[in-house]
């Protein structure tokens, strides 16, 4: 396989925690440069302030961007029209205009675009999965409930706009939640709490429907957390099999049987995919997750912390 020289581009948690290990330990790959505005890291590769430098200066075949959503739809539309494959960190965008906008680029300049959610590179994800498509979903119960000062501290895009708020983990949840149900996942309620701000929710309840099933499908996004903290998702099937993810989908136990632990890690299946991607031609744009959210927001009723 030819090597891809991938460039990243925002260099902050995401990237040095998963991008950096991710690239280094998959022979499809090699790290040719870094654009961030304030990061510049020892990394070996030349760092650059903004992308349109590093495009410049450097031969790339792709690029990973890693910025928080809101400047990504311009940096990603830059990337393409200088001929490089993107894969985009979760959410792809600010808005579904914008995902769909960059998925018809792509396809005319023939280039790969990778939406990612990194949630569903959980083999357990995909096993459950499997299930769910063979049996149907009768009820779900999403419970994402975590303590924001733990994960994002000194972030403030989180709370500006375009910055998702709580949305930010739920979506996690949502990718999951929306390969499991064979039929799109819609919002028939939805209270959103506010942060003080008011540009964002730091708590979400949804009511949802899937598949005609009406009652006994939820989500709980909580950002304000202080007890044990837990990513779970609980699902009856039609057939009645019992289906329960946790630890954000890298766990699994089906019925009452042993606990499944995932056995790849997600940002290595995330690449591998890309590459897979890359070598056939093709692009993933998957818009159901950020649909959920944007229905959420649409639909929603606000209260103020
Ligand atoms: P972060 O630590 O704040 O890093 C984001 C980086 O993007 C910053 O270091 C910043 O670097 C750069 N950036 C910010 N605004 C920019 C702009 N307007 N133009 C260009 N670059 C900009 O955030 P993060 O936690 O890594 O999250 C980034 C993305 O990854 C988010 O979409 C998030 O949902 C996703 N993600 C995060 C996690 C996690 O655990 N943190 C997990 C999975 C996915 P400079 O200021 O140096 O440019």
């Amino acid at each position: 396989m030819t090597e891809i020289r991938i460039g990243i581009v925002g260099y902050g948690k995401i990237a040095e925690d998963q991008h950096v290990p991710a690239i280094a330990g998959n022979p499809a790959f090699t790290l040719a440069a870094i654009a961030s505005r304030h990061a510049h890291p020892d990394l070996g590769v030349p760092t650059f302030h903004d992308p349109d430098e590093m495009l410049r200066s450097v031969e790339l075949d792709a690029v990973a961007i890693c910025t928080p959503p809101g400047p990504r739809h311009a940096i990603t539309q830059l990337c393409l029209s200088s001929g490089l494959h993107v894969l985009m960190e979760k959410p792809p965008c600010l808005t579904l205009g914008e995902v769909a906008d960059l998925a018809a680029r792509a396809k005319a300049v023939n280039r790969t675009l990778f939406a990612t959610w990194h949630s569903r590179f959980n083999d357990t994800v995909e096993a459950a999965a499997k299930i769910t498509h063979a049996e149907g979903v009768a009820t779900m119960d999403i419970q994402w409930l975590e303590d924001v000062d733990t994960w994002h501290p000194g972030q403030d895009w989180i709370w500006e706009r375009g910055g998702f708020g709580v949305f930010d983990p739920g979506i996690n949840a949502l990718s999951i939640a929306t390969l499991l149900c064979p039929d799109p996942l819609l919002v028939r309620k939805s209270d959103l709490r506010m942060e003080k701000q008011g540009h964002q929710p730091e708590g979400v309840v949804l009511k949802l429907a899937t598949g005609g099933v009406e009652e006994g499908i939820g989500a709980r996004f909580e950002w304000r957390y202080r007890g044990t903290e837990q990513w779970t998702i609980d699902l009856t099937t039609k057939a009645g099999t019992k289906i329960a993810l946790s630890k954000g989908g890298a766990v699994l136990r089906v019925n009452d049987g042993p606990e499944r632990q995932a056995l790849r890690g997600e940002y290595p299946g995330l690449y591998a995919r890309f590459a897979e991607l890359i070598a056939a031609g093709e692009s993933d744009v998957d818009v159901a997750p950020l649909r959920v959210v944007a229905d959420a927001l649409l639909a929603g009723e606000r209260v103020l912390a």
